[in-house]
């Protein structure tokens, strides 16, 4: 079968808890005319992101939806890996933050982890992936690669975005335009292969 696409005024599940990703998510979506809801507001639970890549964390959030509601159900993935720590914090950069999801705490872990390294390079990875209620997935992957700065530097965005300055800026994701960090982020470059793929 071909791949689905997806028609104004389809109901589509976001497949996630997390309030930042849901309004970047939401932002992204609008001009599709889609009935987008929430997992949370459904009264979904969020599953164990039990898998070792993105790609399985995603798949395993957006099934898992999608059984759930009948719908079909997108899900991202995503973290910030590091080159100066093989990789880290990776799929469990949500995770560094503790249970209390405190993201000034995983800065701080990612800064001393580093411990004056000087590779300082880094990417954020978003992998998406749609999921249908008769069992088809579909999965998109897209990377932003830039420079950790410290101190952290602006209060925009969310999760790592004040210590992460996207090649090519001068400003960190924190400091930028939220306009601005949708047209380059990693989450961008994966929608932009959803919406090729799956959008009408
Ligand atoms: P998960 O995909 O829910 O496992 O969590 C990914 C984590 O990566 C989030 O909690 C954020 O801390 C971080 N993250 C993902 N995307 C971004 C972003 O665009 N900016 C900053 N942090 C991000």
């Amino acid at each position: 079968m071909g791949q689905q696409r997806l028609k104004a005024g389809t109901r589509l599940v976001v497949a996630t808890h997390n309030k930042g990703k849901l309004a970047e998510m939401a932002d992204l979506l609008r001009p599709f005319g889609l009935d987008c809801v929430s997992a949370g507001s459904l009264g979904v639970a969020e599953p164990d992101e039990t898998g070792v890549t993105f790609e399985a964390n995603a798949e395993l959030k957006a099934r898992h939806t999608a059984k759930a509601t009948g719908l079909p159900s997108l899900a991202d993935d995503s973290g910030m890996c590091a080159d100066g720590l093989d990789g880290d914090p990776g799929v469990f950069t949500a995770n560094w933050a503790g249970p209390k999801r405190d993201f000034a705490r995983a800065m701080r872990m990612v800064e001393a982890a580093l411990d004056g390294s000087a590779d300082r390079r880094a990417k954020f990875v978003s992998v998406l992936t749609i999921a249908w209620p008769e069992g088809d997935v579909a999965t998109f992957r897209g990377e932003v690669h830039g420079t950790l700065v410290w101190p952290p530097r602006g209060n925009r965005g969310f999760g790592y975005d004040p210590m992460f300055m996207p090649e090519g800026h001068t400003v960190t994701f924190g400091e930028m335009d939220p306009a601005l960090k949708h047209t380059i982020s990693h989450r961008a470059v994966a929608f932009a292969k959803f919406k090729a793929a799956c959008l009408a």
